[in-house]
């Protein structure tokens, strides 16, 4: 089977240390294994995202020596796959429109004595989960703002027992309910993360993916919807995130660790490279760097 990767940056400021390092490890596996390495970019957070992001982080995987295959996927030019997706979790009754504000969930987790958790803080609290259908539909059909949440209860009894695969942890089992009612589809935008990664993995082939471990809780998300929509699960290769001496992860913020803040101080992208690698917080087997050109 050929191994298909893939890098999806949210272009929400510049390429960093940190986020190369995360590009070079799809960008590796693919190559190693005669592969393809995609690049996606996830820029469902209108707000956030901007072209001129975008346009440079392509520009710096390009300097880098990080050549993908194929054509760039924007999210946001595919917002009809994800209303598909939608429509047919609709149809199985599995969603429902929450009109909270962020103010109104506080309220009422506060007010419950055992609020559920998960691995961002507390868990929605599933207010709206209980409206009746004629009532959200009148609601939606007033304007009330809204939401779609996942009901994850009724997820996981339509999706049974699933798992994926990690390469560090193994098999790990699916908890359907880590994240709750996750949202679906948010306020502003027709698509979550959550949905729009799992419908992109999907639609573009994705055999494995690399990415740093702080998104491993979402995994358990993702094998959910893999499982309720009738997708592949991918295998997942999550990697520590690079640190620097005293272990405090690098951010968008750190500015001279930008790719860019690099490439004007002199350095080749070679350097860069191996910067990133010999930060990495493990031993690499082989450090296969991009051809010099
Ligand atoms: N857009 C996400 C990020 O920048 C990517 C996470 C993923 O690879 O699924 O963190």
């Amino acid at each position: 089977m050929t191994v298909v990767t893939r890098f999806a940056p949210s272009p929400t400021g510049e390429l960093h240390l940190g986020s190369a390092y995360s590009a070079w490890t799809g960008w590796h596996r693919a190559r190693e294994a005669g592969g393809r390495f995609l690049v996606r970019i996830e820029d469902i957070d209108i707000r956030r995202c901007k072209r001129e992001f975008e346009t440079a982080m392509l520009a710096d995987l390009r300097w880098l020596g990080f050549e993908w295959d194929g054509e760039v996927r924007r999210q946001s030019d595919h917002f009809a796959d994800y209303g598909k997706v939608l429509d047919q979790l609709d149809e199985r009754r599995l969603i429902y429109p929450c009109f909270c504000s962020r103010a109104d969930i506080e309220r009422e987790i506060a007010a419950s004595a055992n609020a559920p958790h998960g691995p961002d803080g507390p868990l929605y609290p599933g207010t709206c989960r209980h409206l009746s259908a004629a009532e959200g539909r009148d609601r939606m059909g007033a304007g009330h703002e809204h939401c779609l949440r996942l009901d994850a209860e009724g997820a996981a009894t339509q999706a049974g027992p699933y798992h994926f695969v990690d390469e560090t942890l193994g098999r790990v089992e699916g908890e359907p309910l880590l994240m709750g009612d996750f949202v679906i589809a948010r306020k502003d935008t027709p698509t979550s993360y959550h949905l729009a990664v799992t419908v992109d993995d999907h639609l573009q082939g994705i055999t494995l993916v690399t990415r740093g471990v702080d998104v491993l809780p979402s995994t358990h998300v993702h094998g959910l919807l893999q499982r309720l929509l009738g997708y592949e699960t991918p295998r997942y290769a999550h990697h520590k995130l690079l640190t620097d001496a005293s272990g405090r992860r690098f951010a968008k913020r750190d500015r001279d660790m930008a790719i860019r803040a690099m490439r004007d101080s002199g350095m080749a992208p070679q350097q860069v490279v191996e910067q990133a690698l010999r930060w990495a917080p493990h031993d690499l087997p082989d450090r296969a760097l991009p051809a010099r050109s």
